[in-house]
């Protein structure tokens, strides 16, 4: 069995959680950085290369602002992402819109910073212009439904909620250039959690393609394609991390295969993924409260599925580190839970682990993205504090653990 590092020893660990009490996630300030320049170098190449971070991934400003640092934007589906990015120094067209379902509230705040707004549905497109006019430039997010495979987590293109038709897409694109929209953009997210590269480079040349096809027909020009997000991490240890640099050589291949020649060049590449840039670079450390011994054995930790749903949800394989005992054999089977009063607040299930003992520190893995972030309230469980542990080696408290007076915020007991 291969292990899967952390970035600090077993005494550091104990050191930290001395002075920030169990459980917390804690973020690589370092690999992070590494990850975002590593993305930027990879594609070089392509004429004004931009990541938009998915913000839902990792809503944290204190987060945002590194990759702000490093030159990566921010990519908002709510209001609330919006104003974090703002927070942190994002601003104007760094910042792209995805959303879906949208309320008119959102349209008129994206367009009051500045961002790229990039629509759901061409119903949207009157939609936008009632309710905060149509900017200059607008993207279009295409769903090719049953033209493309999907995979596991985001499902079949045809079943998937987002996106226009091909066939609204060409009438939308019509009908913004008759309303005077100057710049366009086009959009299609197909994949979540996606390993094998050559998904990426076939989406980026569906949409070169079709930028070929409806500059010609409508004569616009384009000036982006966003392929999304949805590069997938190794959450288990023998998987294989996704060569960036192949994504971006086969996509680079594709754009002088369709674009140069048809003189479309230049045309910005895109990206907005969240997991990738986060995910393998965030912990979620936890300790052990209780062994049970039934028809199973059971180490009952202080985190539970509110601090991180992944494997509860989706069934989701997260890696575990049992800390100071990385080299003792993997000898028992535990089922790792949580506190939840539901049977499927499990972190592992029947995962072989050196024998556990309670006061244990676990380390839970890529818990970096779509992690904190959906944490939730259930049973009364309070969200856990965030640390980053800077390059130095020292740890710096990003986000408080909720209180009681918190998870009470929003009532009035006075009425009672
Ligand atoms: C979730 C999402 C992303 C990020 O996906 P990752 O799997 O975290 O890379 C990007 N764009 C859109 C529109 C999304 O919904």
């Amino acid at each position: 069995m291969t292990a899967k590092a952390v970035p600090f020893t077993a005494a550091e660990l104990e050191g930290i959680a001395r002075r920030y009490p169990t459980p917390f996630h804690i973020y690589d300030e370092r690999a992070i950085r590494e990850t975002a320049r590593g993305l930027l170098g990879a594609c070089a190449w392509a004429p004004g290369f931009r990541e938009y971070f998915a913000v839902k991934a990792c809503p944290n400003p204190y987060i945002l602002k590194l990759l702000r640092e490093e030159g990566l934007g921010a990519d908002c589906s709510s209001l609330p992402e919006l104003l974090l990015a703002e927070k942190a120094g994002i601003t104007g067209e760094r910042i792209m819109f995805t959303s879906n379902d949208t309320p008119a509230e959102e349209y008129r705040r994206a367009r009051g910073l500045g961002a790229v707004i990039n629509l759901d549905d061409i119903t949207h497109i009157p939609f936008l212009a009632a309710h905060a006019g149509l900017p200059e430039l607008l993207c279009l997010r295409y769903n090719p439904g049953p033209l493309r495979e999907g995979n596991a987590i985001i499902g079949k293109p045809e079943e998937a909620k987002y996106g226009f038709t091909r066939a609204q897409l060409l009438e939308g694109y019509q009908v913004l250039r008759d309303q005077g929209v100057k710049r366009f953009g086009l959009h299609t997210m197909v994949a979540s959690n996606e390993l094998n590269p050559h998904y990426f480079v076939d989406t980026a040349r569906m949409l070169y393609s079709l930028v070929a096809e409806i500059s010609e027909s409508l004569g616009i020009r384009f000036e982006f394609v966003n392929i999304g997000g949805g590069i997938g991490i190794p959450y288990r240890p023998e998987q294989q991390a996704v060569d960036i640099s192949a994504v971006s050589r086969g996509i680079q291949a594709a754009y002088d295969e369709l674009i140069r020649p048809r003189g479309l060049d230049p045309l910005r590449l895109y990206m907005e993924m969240g997991r990738m840039i986060t995910g393998p670079h965030g912990y979620l450390v936890t300790r052990v409260l209780h062994l049970k011994d039934t028809y199973r054995k059971y180490a009952g930790v202080d985190a539970c599925m509110a601090n991180l749903m992944r494997p509860g949800i989706y069934g989701a394989y997260h890696h575990i580190t049992v800390m100071g005992k990385q080299d003792r054999p993997l000898d028992t089977l535990y089922d790792v839970t949580g506190s939840l009063c539901e049977n499927n607040d499990k972190f592992a299930i029947q995962r072989p682990l050196p024998s556990i003992e309670r006061g244990d520190l676990l380390v839970i893995h890529d818990a970096g993205a779509h992690g904190y972030a959906m944490g939730f309230n259930y049973n009364g469980k309070l969200r856990s504090s965030e640390l980053l542990l800077k390059p130095d080696g020292s740890v710096e408290k990003i986000r408080r653990a909720e209180t009681v007076d918190d998870y009470f915020a929003t009532l009035d007991f006075s009425r009672l």
